[in-house]
């Protein structure tokens, strides 16, 4: 618990700076979806401040059904109209495939997953998966998507196209 409780102290720290309640609907009309790795700060990289974009972040930054499910509620409620994919270099999702990783939980835990961890080999093939995944969605008022790969090494993003 030694973490958690870091994290609670240094929230009461930063609440004291804490710049009052936003509005609900993001400022900018934009929702992220990114892969969960720790190293990518997704406001600071991208230049947001709070209140400005939904994040919905998963293993990989796969669109599953979850993702499609926050991105229909981010539009059709709350207002967003463009969609930023952010993959990245050294992804774990790299490192395994569907069938080793379900080995893996199941020699771990005696229960194979009935769901597929969505392991790619090529980063920004599965940007373009992903970019047609959200084309192809019934669901959506807006399939205005862009995708990109942030470099853990240099900080930087390349659009994939
Ligand atoms: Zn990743």
């Amino acid at each position: 618990m030694g973490e958690i409780d870091r994290m609670l102290a240094a929230n009461s720290e930063w609440a004291q700076r804490f710049p009052g309640s936003k509005d609900v609907r993001p400022v900018r009309r934009v929702a992220v979806v990114a892969c969960m790795d720790s190293r990518m700060p997704l406001f600071q990289m991208l230049g947001l401040e709070v209140g400005d974009a939904h994040v919905i972040r998963n293993a990989g930054g796969v669109i599953t059904e979850d993702v499609i499910r926050s991105l229909t509620v981010s539009q059709h409620v709350l207002g967003t109209r463009e969609i930023l994919l952010v993959h990245h270099t050294e992804c774990g999702l790299q490192a395994t495939d569907d069938n080793s990783f379900a080995d893996l939980v199941e020699r771990a835990t005696g229960r194979r997953p009935p769901w597929a961890v969505r392991a790619f080999r090529d980063a920004d093939d599965d940007v373009r998966e992903s970019m047609r995944l959200i084309q192809e969605s019934p669901y959506l008022v807006s399939r205005e998507v862009r995708g990109t790969v942030y470099d853990v090494a240099s900080g930087k993003l390349h659009e994939v196209s």
